[in-house]
């Protein structure tokens, strides 16, 4: 027999934001089907589902069975989309269910997405195609396994009903968890109506939500937007650094929480160049690789526009304000990727050594990705390969990079930087012994390994295990491959073949979509 399924829902957004959605009811599913359920992530989120009936949790997860407390709503935004402003979007698939509480005390939005029609649709069908929900699924696990912020993927459910799209395709629904679902376009949706009231209860709401360490200040506004900048710097840094392209950095698809969401037409990248798009609607590479750090800069800036009345009387005080705060974008994230830079690079160094070694760090890293970009060497790869250089052994990094004498001179000057960061700081080396010199690479090989992936969600894998899904209800290739992702820094044989890139036939080819 199946317990009750009780979840203790406090739904804030519902209560303090009545003006910020329409209450509304997922469409139900003719014959849900539970294709994926995160256990894991159930159990940190001090979610009890153990007594529950595969019918049981594919009847919850697919909305035909709500527990008590839920407070199904779709919540209103707009957004600039490839740049140009739409006044109104909203969840036009997607329902947030209810905000839960972690043993922890930290408090996540439950939401689905493939839900049905709501009054935001326009003139879409509500729906999800079975394929797109698995590559969320995928991504946003393998993101976090990789230690980056994200929004999460709690179950797949198969909704029995098919999709139409170019072809017709299962029917899914994706149960998301996020640490909220505010977005820059929910902002920009109240100040484009002039509803200045409803811009700083939102304000509000965010601060007491996700920077409760602002509460009180006299410039917390000012402040939100500061703290914003700083979260998003880190955040795509931290993409960068895995080759994580986006695919839609529309401001509606960018999070006040700074986590990463909406994995529309989302990909990796392999060969190191900067210029990468997959997206097939990014035709103008808007939000190519290269690109990302200052299109957050532009969101952040659609998100200071919406603070202005808010930040001083007088309007052009306000705006000097803000963009003073938007100047320093550049800075926030350049520190930001320096930090990480060094952590691949196998080092880190004290904040009060930043300074003076930065310009240096900064030029070799700096033609490091020179060395990538000009032999087309696999971004991940390469960057894993330092650890056996580390430790003596360069033929990975030489399978990678080509040019044998410009790697080797690359290679000393890196190799001189790792021993005057050990001098200074680990005093190591002060009289080198090989003994020593050993210990301390194997210990630089080590480091390397735990901040450079050996697997990422490989462009190819992820299609085959999609399509393994979709066409044929295969969903071995896509566990399979789930349970490589959730351990990227650990090499294991066992899935070296999801590890390795795919031919630059197959990469060229290659496009997304975002499986609206
Ligand atoms: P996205 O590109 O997925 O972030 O979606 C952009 C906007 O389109 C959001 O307002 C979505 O809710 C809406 N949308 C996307 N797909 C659908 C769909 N199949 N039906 C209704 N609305 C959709
Ligand atoms: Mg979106």
């Amino acid at each position: 027999m199946t317990t009750p399924l009780h979840i203790a829902f406090d739904n804030t957004y519902a209560r303090e934001l009545p003006d910020f959605y329409r209450t509304w009811k997922p469409t139900p599913a003719p014959a849900p089907k539970c294709l994926f359920f995160n256990d894991r992530l159930a159990r940190t989120l001090g979610l009890d589902f153990s007594g529950q009936s595969p019918q049981a949790l594919a009847a919850f997860f697919s909305g035909n069975q709500l527990p008590d407390g839920a407070f199904p709503l779709a919540q209103v935004y707009a957004g600039h989309q490839f740049g140009g402003f739409s006044p109104q979007l909203g969840d036009g698939r997607a329902l947030l269910i209810g905000e839960i509480l972690t043993p922890q005390g930290a408090r996540y939005d439950l939401a689905f997405k493939g839900s049905g029609r709501t009054p935001f649709s326009r003139n879409g069908d509500g729906k999800a195609a079975l394929g797109p929900m698995l590559r969320e699924a995928l991504i946003s696990e393998a993101l976090h396994a990789l230690g980056i912020p994200t929004t999460r993927t709690l179950a797949v459910i198969g909704t029995g009903e098919p999709v139409y799209r170019e072809t017709v395709l299962p029917g899914a629904n994706l149960t998301r968890i996020a640490a909220s679902h505010i977005r820059v376009g929910t902002f920009e949706y109240f100040a484009a109506r002039g509803e200045t009231q409803h811009v700083k209860a939102l304000t509000d709401y965010t601060i007491a939500r996700h920077y409760p360490e602002l509460t009180g200040s006299r410039t917390c506004y000012l402040d939100l937007l500061a703290a914003v900048c700083e979260r998003q710097a880190a955040l795509v840094a931290q993409w960068q650094h895995v080759g994580f392209i986006h695919g839609v950095m529309n401001t509606d698809n960018m999070t006040l929480s700074g986590e990463t969401i909406d994995f529309g037409p989302c990909a990796f990248m392999e060969a190191f160049d900067p210029n990468t798009v997959f997206s097939s609607i990014d035709r103008q590479g808007r939000y190519a690789y290269g690109n990302q750090p200052s299109i957050a800069q532009w969101n952040l800036a659609r998100l200071a526009e919406t603070l202005l009345p808010l930040l001083a009387e007088r309007q052009e005080e306000a705006i000097a304000l803000a963009t003073e705060i938007i100047h320093q974008f550049p800075e926030k994230f350049a520190r930001h990727w320096l930090q990480g830079a060094r952590r691949k690079l196998g080092f880190e160094t004290a904040p009060e050594q930043e300074r003076e070694q930065a310009q240096i760090d900064l030029q070799l890293t700096q033609d490091w990705l020179a060395l990538l970009q000009k032999d087309k060497a696999d971004f991940t790869l390469s960057w894993r390969a330092l650890a056996d250089a580390a430790e003596g052994n360069l033929a990975p990094l030489q399978a990678q990079i080509h040019d044998r004498e410009a790697l080797q001179s690359w290679v000393d000057r890196w190799k001189l930087r790792c021993a005057e960061h050990d001098h200074r700081y680990e005093h190591t080396l002060v009289t080198p012994s090989s003994a020593l010199e050993s210990s301390c690479d194997a210990r630089r090989a080590n480091a390397i390994r735990a901040a450079n992936p050996w697997i990422i969600p490989r462009n190819q894998r992820v299609e085959e295990a999609l399509t393994a899904a979709s066409e044929s209800g295969d969903l071995s290739p896509f566990e399979t491959l789930l349970e490589a992702l959730r351990h990227p820094f650990e090499e294991n044989s066992v899935y070296r073949s999801l590890a390795q890139p795919a031919t630059a036939a197959f990469t060229s080819g290659y496009r997304t979509f975002c499986g609206t």
